[in-house]
């Protein structure tokens, strides 16, 4: 096998970064993935003619101008805006809460009379605190918006998605949704948001462009010598000069301390025979009784207007939230003390190899978005 400068495990996001921008300093590079395609979490499959969004709906967003533009040399992202509608018992609300939500929640027509209500059942929630801080994400969520849209839009999603009690989740969970006085149901306050037009596939087919790509093909099954006494591996160090690691931190140094935990998401994904089947792309489902979290219509990210129905079927997901078993897919990594002091030891193990570079949301143990991401890979001397 011929040597690369390289060696790249994982071609999702941030690996394949990585790989364009060291193909352009001329280094030759090797990435290879365990899955059958190239992408990671942001791979998205054409069913039907519509992209889908295999492991999810990604919405591409960032202030940041200078990852905007570079993604956009590799492919022209559209004009998506994120506008999730949630739905309560049949009910539509927009989100984020803004005057939209207010006026369907209370039939106010102005700031000031959304402003009276919000602060009378925010002071509800602080004569209830007695001077302390909220601790817990209900008495955080009851103090940011009262008790009306705590019930209806945050109680039963959040526990769903998380699997347990609001009183048992921390506060700053819900510190991160946008309260609007204003009439805007755009999800997101960056300058720049959208969907690469044609997939995201396509975006990571830009990138790996002249780059010698394996799939199906497992780090430490074929690259990895380890402890094993199997002589078909080889050694990393054989193949490349440097390796680039986007695959889980505690699998790579084999779970020693113990295996890291994660939160995951399970879909199911039908062709629905109808152009349109719920007009938006995200549809949030905030009862407690339906099992699903959220309903996403992929063509919805893509098609606009008449394009819609120039489609005749439509793709959607239901999105389930699950608890994490060892071999699943990792999504979410679980921030709690005993996950965070774990994966600082194998991060102390890290910062003591030279060779290796540790890159992307599963060798940080951290969540990323995609631009967070990129911003990173883009960072990195090559
Ligand atoms: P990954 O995409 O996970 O890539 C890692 C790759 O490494 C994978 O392809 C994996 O197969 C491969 N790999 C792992 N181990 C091995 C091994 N041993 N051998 C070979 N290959 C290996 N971000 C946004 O900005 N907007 C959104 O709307 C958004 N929505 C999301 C929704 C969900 C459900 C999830 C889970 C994430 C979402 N994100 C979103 C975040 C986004 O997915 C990440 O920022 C991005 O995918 C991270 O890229 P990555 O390269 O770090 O990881
Ligand atoms: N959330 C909610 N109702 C909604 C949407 C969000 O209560 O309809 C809460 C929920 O607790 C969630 C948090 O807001 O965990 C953050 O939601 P966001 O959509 O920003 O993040 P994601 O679900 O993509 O992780």
């Amino acid at each position: 096998m011929q040597k690369y400068d390289y060696l790249i495990v994982g071609s999702g996001l941030f690996g394949s970064v990585f790989a364009y921008r060291a193909k352009q300093a001329g280094k030759r590079c090797l990435v290879i993935d365990k899955r059958p395609h190239i992408g990671g979490n942001v791979y998205c499959e054409n069913i039907e003619g519509i992209n889908v969004h295999k492991y999810g709906a990604h919405i591409f967003h960032t202030s940041n101008k200078a990852v905007w533009d570079f993604v956009n040399s590799i492919v022209e992202f559209n004009r998506y805006t994120n506008c999730p509608v949630a739905n309560y018992r049949g009910t539509l609300y927009n989100l984020p809460f803004n005057m939209n939500t207010f006026y369907q929640m209370w039939h106010v027509t102005t700031p000031q009379q959304a402003h009276a209500i919000l602060e009378e059942q925010r002071e509800e929630a602080r004569t209830k605190l007695c001077g302390r801080e909220p601790a817990n994400l209900e008495e955080q969520a009851r103090l940011l918006i009262g008790n009306d849209i705590y019930e209806a839009l945050i109680k039963g999603y959040t526990e769903k998605q998380w699997g347990r009690k609001c009183s048992d989740l921390p506060a700053f969970i819900i510190k991160r949704l946008p309260v609007r006085m204003i009439f805007d149901n755009n999800y997101f306050n960056d300058k720049y948001q959208g969907i690469p037009i044609g997939g995201y596939t396509r975006l990571i087919d830009g990138l790996l462009e002249g780059t010698d790509v394996r799939l199906e093909c497992d780090f430490f099954r074929e690259f990895c010598t380890g402890s094993s006494s199997d002589d078909t591996k080889i050694c990393w160090q054989e193949v490349a000069d440097k390796l680039v690691y986007t695959g889980p931190l505690d699998e790579f140094y084999d779970y020693r301390f113990g295996k890291l935990q994660y939160r995951t998401v399970s879909f199911e994904t039908v062709v629905e025979d109808t152009p349109n089947y719920q007009g938006n792309a995200v549809v949030n489902y905030t009862d407690r009784e339906v099992p699903y979290t959220r309903i996403i219509e992929h063509k919805h990210f893509e098609m606009f207007g008449q394009e819609v129905y120039d489609c005749p079927k439509t793709v959607i997901s239901r999105e389930y939230s699950t608890e994490w078993k060892p071999g699943m897919e990792p999504y979410y990594p679980v921030n709690d003390d005993r996950n965070n002091e774990l994966a600082d030891k194998y991060r102390n193990l890290a910062a003591k190899e030279s060779d290796v570079i540790f890159g992307g949301r599963l060798a940080d143990y951290r969540y990323y978005d995609m631009a967070p991401i990129v911003e990173q890979a883009l960072a990195i001397e090559i």
